[in-house]
């Protein structure tokens, strides 16, 4: 017996929504938003579900944040790191993936350094996979609760210019953001030295993104007008044996970091956003991330919200335990 209702949904890539399967999700999450203030934090609509969080790599915000946003809905949540994960004898993704179906769950919350690893366990799976990260491809979730953190700040996406500032080459973040932020509607500015700009970065999502993505190599134009600013951890991790792509992090920092100097390109009422781990000093200085422009800690609160929204659109296959049409 599949232990999925036929509603199950996967979510590997915002490249396989539409604008309006977004705006769904976001007004899904907007339910939950003010979950977080209530004394008890909990609703049954998952009550005897089971949501596995498989993460291959490390994570602090993500994986926690789909353990609370499953528990809030009494799910029950068991989470795997690589280190307690059989890979770490030899076993493939796809025999981890068949063993743990094996036993019924729900979803799988899962976390590879490989671009493809949550489309390669979606094909087989009878429960669904959300995909929290694969390698340099996408973050969907992330572009979600981006998302639904603008539009709560800004009353809209559509139309607003916003900036993605730092290590696009490596970043998964920055791919599913200009996917879904153009999909809503918004202006995206890619603001990075040549050496972390992957090439065709603008043709991501065709036609759409083409018109939608401006590249830009200078921070004071990346910056000037934009209502969002986003900015990006340079992911050394992915650096794995390639030549060096700039001189130093001090120069780096002194080019593209955001301050409270540079911010003034933006415009006044600009906000301030990061996915996380932040590195002060280096692509944000503290005074900006810890001053009032910033939204860094009401994206890590909110995203619980639309993980909430995720897990029940992934097993319920819409909100609140009814199966939309
Ligand atoms: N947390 C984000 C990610 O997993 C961004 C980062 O690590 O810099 O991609």
């Amino acid at each position: 017996m599949r232990s999925v209702t036929s509603g199950a949904r996967h979510l590997v890539s915002i490249a396989d929504l539409d604008g309006s399967e977004i705006v769904r999700i976001l007004d899904h999450g907007d339910r939950y938003w003010s979950l977080a203030d209530e004394p008890i934090k909990k609703l049954t609509s998952l009550r005897g579900r089971t949501v596995i969080n498989l993460f291959y790599e490390n994570s602090t915000r993500t994986r926690t944040s789909f353990e609370l946003a499953a528990k809030r809905l009494s799910a029950e949540a068991i989470n795997i790191s690589s280190s307690s994960a059989s890979t770490s004898k030899g076993e493939s993704l796809l025999d981890t993936g068949r063993n743990l179906q094996a036993m019924h769950p729900d979803a799988i919350v899962v976390r590879h350094s490989f671009g493809g690893a949550a489309a390669m366990l979606a094909k087989t799976a009878s429960y669904a996979v959300i995909n929290a990260g694969d390698g340099q491809h996408e973050h969907p979730t992330q572009a979600l609760l981006d998302a639904a953190t603008i539009r709560r700040h800004k009353g809209k996406v559509e139309g607003l210019e916003v900036a993605i500032v730092g290590d696009i080459q490596h970043s998964r973040v920055a791919r599913s953001n200009i996917l879904c932020l153009s999909k809503l509607g918004a202006r995206v500015r890619l603001v990075a030295p040549m050496t972390l700009m992957p090439r065709g970065i603008e043709l991501i999502g065709g036609d759409l993104t083409r018109e939608r993505v401006r590249i830009c190599h200078r921070l004071e134009e990346g910056l000037d007008g934009a209502d969002v600013v986003m900015m990006l951890r340079v992911q050394h991790e992915r650096f794995d044996g390639e030549a060096p792509r700039f001189p130093n992090t001090r120069e780096l920092s002194r080019t593209f970091g955001l301050s409270e100097r540079t911010l003034q390109f933006a415009k006044p009422d600009a906000i301030v956003m990061h996915p996380g781990p932040i590195n002060r000093g280096v692509e944000v200085s503290p005074q900006v991330a810890d001053g009032p422009r910033a939204v860094i800690l009401q994206q890590v609160s909110w995203g619980v919200a639309i993980r909430m929204a995720i897990l029940e659109r992934a097993i319920l296959g819409g909100p609140g335990g009814q199966p939309d049409a």
